[in-house]
């Protein structure tokens, strides 16, 4: 049976049996079975799933594999660590990631003035919060706010104009003051399409001139007490753990120097996110070389390492992982609502009493092929589609021929696929390539998977159910946006297959998996269609079915799409209004159309599924 590389990616979150997708904790509901709940209160479209039990999960792995490497290699330093909010602000994530980590040294981490006043409301008291990115006086006198509430913040220096705002804000607003850190410019490099964020060209950082300049600034204005930190972060996703040791050692050795030079309550070394998460469903295409334990354990004893040849205190570690806190907290669930060559069905043949002589030929290799001629038989079919659509450009058949050319050339891939489907023969692997199905689903992939239109990031994805039955179809994946970029096309080194439905008769859903990083504010409205209708599956065992369904967010309604764009929606109801009521059709008529209209406003733009139940 194909599993879709489902022990590659999915770390044991979930599983497969009875032929279904299952959430793997505690009594272990079928994905389908909590979509179906959903759907049966009237949700359609595409639906965003959420575990809070796997964010739980993440940051459990996270702190033992430190602590792990922490013993082992009796470390003196703690461990401490921030969420970078720019990997996934909703509240949704948010807040029941603050909830799981009360008594750990885990905070927030902030980029925006935006997301440091979530930091200021939802970090746990105690717990760290870090700032980056470019500030302004106002973001930075932000940070000595939080301070004066009681907040342990550290607001990193990214240029010595920043640290210039830093020292005029000490003197207007006074203690308690934030803690200051450093981010360094690297010399080695960063990694992986983010590699931008390390470097000598690095976006952020400072030299080590300015470094030095930063230190005398400092002990002029009496803020040295304050740098308690240096921060670097080589990039997201790093596939190869080498870059980070280096790094990690060029930064050690910074640490011991400044600490020499007297930035004595320098303790904390920040060494910023990067730890990758496996998304590849196919053998051999790994995204990272390293497991969790060899990180930390790596990062540990880089460190170690370092200080102890320049005598030094071993550092706190300070770390900024985002993808791999949230990435697999969240599923996207996207029906299927066609496939193209569905049509292709024997019942649509409209065969004539004489028909073209390579068509009644196709029509017997169709009802005689067998294991035995299958390949045979098929190219036989191929060549015969060539001569009859050549024939139709010279006029020679008509369209009905052509359409029945097409039927049967469909229905015998079909027949032959089947026939060898035990089989990994090259001419089918070749042949469901040219005979791509298309799925189209009720969904955007500009608004739920941006990092794949952007980036190329593939995401796993997998039906749902029918996991005890072998998919046959090569498939490629459309969204419901009239843009040619929402396409995932097949691709043979890659190859995704699935199942034979018929979705007029049955529904089919496919899951994407580990969409919790970076997709949700990255995505973006084309066409219109917004942030899917969303829920958390909370896991409970005194309840019946194991799990309750909570924060339901339904996907936002067409008028207050229309409203953020800053349409005067009112005036847009009165003209349509305005509209029927001109028109010439009865007040009967006029009644029943506005009546139409107005339920459509108040619905999501996403497709209602065309199944049997509807
Ligand atoms: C984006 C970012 C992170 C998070 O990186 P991940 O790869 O998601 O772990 C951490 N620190 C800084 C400074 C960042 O810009």
């Amino acid at each position: 049976m194909v599993d879709y590389g489902i022990k590659y990616w999915s770390n044991d979150d979930f599983i497969i049996e009875d032929g279904l997708v299952k959430v793997n904790y505690q009594n272990k509901p079928a994905l389908l079975e909590i979509v179906q709940e959903i759907r049966e209160k009237g949700y359609k479209g595409p639906l965003l799933v959420r575990f809070p039990h796997l964010i739980h999960k993440q940051i459990n792995q996270l702190f033992n594999a430190f602590k792990t490497a922490i013993d082992e290699y009796h470390y003196k330093g703690s461990f401490k660590a921030v969420f970078p909010l720019k990997v996934n602000q909703m509240p949704n994530f948010v807040l029941p990631l603050m909830d799981c980590v009360q008594g750990l040294s885990y905070g927030l981490e902030a980029g925006s003035k935006s997301e440091l006043i979530v930091a200021m409301a939802y970090t746990n008291a105690n717990a760290p919060i870090t700032v980056n990115g470019f500030k302004d006086k106002e973001m930075i006198s932000l940070g000595f706010i939080a301070a004066k509430m009681g907040h342990h913040i550290t607001l990193t220096i990214e240029g010595l104009n920043e640290l210039e705002s830093i020292i005029q804000v000490a003197k207007e607003l006074g203690a308690p003051y934030p803690n200051i850190g450093l981010r360094i410019r690297l010399h080695s490099t960063g990694t992986g399409v983010w590699g931008k964020s390390g470097g000598i060209n690095a976006k952020f950082g400072l030299t080590s001139t300015e470094l030095l300049e930063a230190i005398r600034r400092l002990e002029d204005s009496k803020l040295l007490a304050q740098f308690t930190m240096i921060h670097f972060h080589i990039g997201s996703q790093i596939s190869d753990i080498s870059p980070l040791k280096k790094a990690i050692r060029e930064v050690g050795n910074i640490y011991t120097e400044l600490r020499k030079m007297g930035a004595k309550n320098l303790t904390c070394v920040n060494i910023g996110g990067g730890l990758a998460v496996e998304y590849t469903q196919h053998e051999g295409e790994n995204n990272r070389n390293y497991t969790l334990s060899e990180f930390s354990g790596d990062v540990v004893f880089s460190l170690k390492e370092i200080v102890r040849n320049k005598q030094e205190k071993e550092p706190d570690i300070f770390i900024e992982s985002g993808r791999f806190v949230s990435a697999n907290h969240a599923v996207l669930v996207a029906p299927v609502l066609e496939l193209f060559s569905q049509e292709y069905d024997e019942k649509a043949l409209r065969l004539k009493e004489n028909n073209p002589p390579l068509i009644a030929e196709m029509l017997d290799l169709y009802q005689s092929v067998s294991e035995k001629n299958a390949i045979e038989y098929l190219h036989d079919s191929l060549d015969h589609m060539e001569s009859l659509l050549t024939l139709f450009d010279l006029g020679y058949i008509d369209l009905t021929d052509r359409s029945n050319t097409e039927i049967l050339v469909h229905l015998i891939i079909k027949k032959v696929i089947k026939l060898l489907k035990h089989k990994n023969h090259n001419d089918i692997i070749r042949i469901q390539e040219q005979v791509q199905e298309r799925y189209l689903l009720n969904c955007s992939f500009f608004q739920s998977l941006p990092d794949y239109w952007g980036l190329g990031q593939s995401f796993p994805v997998m039906p749902l159910d029918r996991l005890n039955r072998r998919p046959t179809r090569s498939a490629s994946l459309w969204d419901i946006t009239c843009d040619s970029d929402g396409e995932i096309a097949f691709d043979a080194k890659k190859p995704l297959y699935l199942h034979d439905v018929d979705v007029m008769k049955e529904e089919y859903f496919l899951g994407f998996f580990l969409v919790g990083a970076y997709q949700e504010v990255l995505g973006m409205r084309h066409n219109l269609f917004t942030h899917p209708t969303e829920f958390s599956v909370v896991f409970d065992d005194d309840l019946n079915k194991g799990y309750e369904i909570e924060n339901l967010l339904e996907a936002q309604n067409i008028l207050d799409v229309l409203d953020d764009l800053d349409y005067d929606t009112k005036e847009i109801e009165r003209i349509l209004k305005q509209r029927i009521d001109d028109s010439g059709i009865s007040d009967d008529d006029k009644k029943e159309v506005l009546g139409m209209l107005y339920v459509m406003l108040s619905e999501n733009g996403y497709l209602r599924t065309i199944t049997k139940d509807q």
